[in-house]
């Protein structure tokens, strides 16, 4: 199989997100049995929003706040939440000027940075502030740790996702998905990367939290059956929803499908399937009437240009793993740090 270009798998992941979450805003909290009647096949309007076609939510505005925040500033965890706070006050990058969907845990994260700007203590940590909001948004942080190396990513992956959900369960799912996604730009397979994601991260995974996430890492997700695949918006049941997806379809269209018709939390489910499936197949693989379905399609595209040409900058600068770049088809030039 030719090797998808570095470039086109960025702009794949911020893309993928976006269109998986589009796709599934109509259904939001809809029945699986209601999309076995009626699958989705292509993008609709309206349903549990009433919002016209196109329109991306909460999961997709939070993730292109966090591209705009790494392309323009490199990695500013407090620059993160400003970004999530004009969000929720002032629209920004919402699909149209409004926020229509966010969970009570953001929300309130965001109206506790609001109060005392202390970027370090807004995050939920119960354990029933596991909601899926910090993986939800988490692909251009994935991204950006590319090569950073497994103690970097940890530490890192898990404070971006604290700004919201503090909670170690939360923590080490956005940990294992930039462990993922660094498997896949370096050219892994779905379930080779699975694996190698699985590998690092058990032995820092304390006994605690093993048996909630023993169907991630041992494996057995990618194979059940889908009536043993629940898509609630508990972050666990996201990420297992998302690589039971990946693991049974082949392609971006039947993978961010196979996720809405889930059911339940489908524009979460979809966008972060879909967010990995673009980062697997690239932006080209997605479908351009979906693409072109989209709310500000222009908009969205210039900045996951922006985006990806700043990871790959930050790479370069960083030294990350050249020879990982050059198998990928990556540009190598040291352009300097952003
Ligand atoms: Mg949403």
């Amino acid at each position: 199989m030719t090797a998808v270009p570095l470039r086109d798998r960025l702009i794949g992941g911020v893309i993928g997100t976006l269109v998986g979450d589009a796709l599934g805003v109509p259904v939001e909290f809809t029945a699986r049995s209601a999309r076995d009647a009626d699958p989705v096949q292509g993008m609709r309007g309206h349903g549990t929003w009433n919002q016209p076609a196109g329109t991306w939510s909460d999961d997709s505005s939070m993730t292109l706040v966090a591209a705009a925040v790494l392309a323009l500033n490199g990695w500013d965890l407090p620059g993160m939440m400003d970004g999530f706070l004009r969000w929720l006050d002032a629209g920004e990058w919402t699909a149209h000027g409004a926020v229509f969907d966010i969970g009570n845990r953001t929300r309130n994260s965001i109206m506790l940075y609001r109060i005392d700007r202390d970027w370090t203590a807004c995050g939920g940590d119960d354990e029933g502030d596991n909601g899926n909001g910090s993986l939800m948004r988490c692909m251009p942080v994935s991204c950006w740790l590319f090569g950073n190396g497994l103690a970097g990513q940890l530490e890192a992956a898990g404070q971006a996702s604290a700004l919201t959900h503090a909670h170690l369960r939360s923590r080490l799912c956005c940990a294992w998905h930039a462990l993922w996604c660094d498997a896949v730009l370096s050219g892994r397979d779905v379930r080779t990367a699975t694996r190698t994601a699985n590998d690092l991260l058990r032995r820092h995974v304390p006994a605690s939290e093993l048996p909630c996430l023993a169907r991630i890492l041992d494996g057995s997700i990618l194979d059940v059956a889908r009536s043993a695949v629940l898509s609630d918006g508990y972050v666990v049941s996201t990420l297992q929803a998302s690589l039971w997806c990946l693991a049974q379809q082949r392609d971006y269209p039947a993978t961010v499908l196979a996720a809405v018709n889930l059911g339940g939390d489908a524009d979460t489910t979809a966008a972060v399937a879909g967010g990995m499936a673009g980062l697997r197949y690239g932006a080209s693989a997605i479908p351009e009437a979906w693409i072109a379905a989209r709310a500000r399609r222009d908009d969205v595209l210039a900045l996951a240009g922006r985006f990806a040409d700043a990871c790959l900058d930050h790479w370069a600068a960083c030294g990350a793993r050249a020879e990982r770049m050059a198998r990928a088809a990556a540009p190598t030039a040291c352009s300097g740090r952003r």
